[in-house]
């Protein structure tokens, strides 16, 4: 096969890739980063088209301008990654660096005798040190979904260093042709190895985009915006879960459900602001007083729940006294959100309904129902409590008032 065949056909892919990039960014908001992955393959088309011209031109100045502009596809693609991974930084500095010294290198080496070879192995040495810190970046920072795409990328970004380090030891060792219209053995595999990689980062990129949308789309269909728990929807799914795990293990959950008292006297005293702000306090305060495995939720408006796996009555009712208690001592003062101040005599105390997982009889239906009614217990008994519901007698016989 013919390298200018290779790279005709190199050119026509990724100019084809380019504008497929620009259609799919334009039409959809959410891929980021693929205006980088755009010019890092208009860059390479643009590099690939000049050199499968290069008989018809020819000259060394054209040979390292286009390996200048292999080099800036990759450093755009390190900048897509970057995006990709949401940092705050865009700028590669690395990359950018390297450019400078490919350009200043450059200038000293087409003055000497074998400016071909060397400026062969001075690109085989960039591109292999870019590579191998995008490599870096996606070894770092996969999570959730994106890790398998971003191994998938990391691996062919080594491969292609390897290959970019076993091109520049070959060229070292025996050099290529000083005659650059003369064939090389390593022209082929190289157009190939560099387009092989562009479409596999593309595919890459693409993977890791869908992987990182499906994770924001979940994370939005299950977050509370305010609070930033759990929302009702993601809770009625955990517990779900729970129910399932406990008909098959026989094991026992419990839930608490927790509703603010008189929290309408904080809107109406002191603004919604403000009571967006406690909410999220008490929110917080929850969190922290919860096991690593028990999971928040914000049920509605003031309300929230928590889901105790592996916990009966008695671990229940312990948790929901430490639940009760951390809002109790929360101190509103903190939030410095109302103009007119708030004074520290004002508290927020909650109401907490709690029941256990019977057995398999139990549905959300009824576990709900029977935690609701505890909890509506602890309001008419005078609010600041909690009742845990005897799902054997259905009545709600124990209340624990709070000593403090
Ligand atoms: P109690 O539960 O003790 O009977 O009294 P309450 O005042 O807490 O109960 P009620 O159900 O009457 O009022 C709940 C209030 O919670 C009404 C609403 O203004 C407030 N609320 C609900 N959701 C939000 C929210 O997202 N932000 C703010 N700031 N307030 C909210
Ligand atoms: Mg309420
Ligand atoms: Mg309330």
């Amino acid at each position: 096969m013919e390298t200018h065949v290779v790279l005709t056909v190199g050119a026509i892919l990724l100019c084809g890739g380019f504008f497929g990039l620009l259609v799919v960014r334009l039409s959809n908001p959410f891929f980021r980063g693929l205006w980088w992955l755009g010019a890092a393959y208009a860059v390479g088309a643009l590099g690939a088209g000049i050199l499968s011209l290069r008989s018809n031109f020819g000259g060394i100045y054209l040979l390292m301008f286009t390996q200048s502009l292999f080099l800036l596809a990759f450093v755009l693609l390190h900048v897509c990654f970057l995006e990709l991974m949401e940092s705050r930084v865009l700028l590669p500095r690395l990359g950018l660096g390297l450019l400078v010294v490919q350009v200043l290198a450059y200038v000293v080496l087409v003055r000497l005798e074998y400016a071909w070879n060397y400026s062969l192995i001075l690109m085989g040495v960039l591109v292999a040190v870019q590579a191998l810190q995008t490599a870096f970046l996606l070894w770092d920072k996969g999570r959730g979904g994106m890790v398998a795409p971003a191994r998938f990328c990391m691996l062919l970004l080594l491969a292609f260093a390897a290959y970019s380090v076993f091109r520049t030891a070959v060229v070292m060792r025996v050099g290529i042709p000083l005659d650059y219209t003369l064939p090389n053995p390593l022209e082929v595999p190289t157009a190939i190895v560099y387009l092989g990689t562009s479409l596999g980062l593309g595919f890459g990129v693409f993977w890791m985009t869908s992987a990182q949308i499906r994770l924001t789309l979940e994370k939005l269909a299950n977050t509370d915006p305010l609070t930033k728990v759990a929302n009702r929807r993601c809770f009625e799914m955990w517990c779900e879960r729970e129910l399932q795990r406990s008909a098959r293990t026989g094991e026992k959950f419990s839930l608490i459900l927790m509703d603010l008292d008189y929290f309408k006297q904080i809107n109406d005293r002191y603004g919604h602001a403000t009571g967006d702000a406690a909410l999220c306090l008490v929110a917080s305060r929850l969190q922290h007083n919860l096991r690593t495995i028990d999971m928040l939720g914000r049920w509605g408006g003031e309300e929230f729940v928590a889901l105790l796996p592996n916990a009966d009555r008695e671990a229940a009712q312990q948790v929901a006294q430490r639940l009760r208690t951390c809002v109790e001592l929360l101190s509103l003062s903190s939030l410095r959100i109302s103009k007119s101040g708030l004074s520290d005599e004002l508290r927020l105390t909650v109401s907490v309904g709690v029941t256990t997982y019977q057995g398999e009889k139990d549905t959300l239906a009824t576990l709900f129902a029977r935690c609701d009614r505890a909890l509506y217990e602890a309001k008419t008994s005078g609010r600041n409590r909690i009742v845990a519901s005897s799902a054997e007698s259905r009545s709600f016989t124990e209340s624990l008032r709070s000593l403090s």
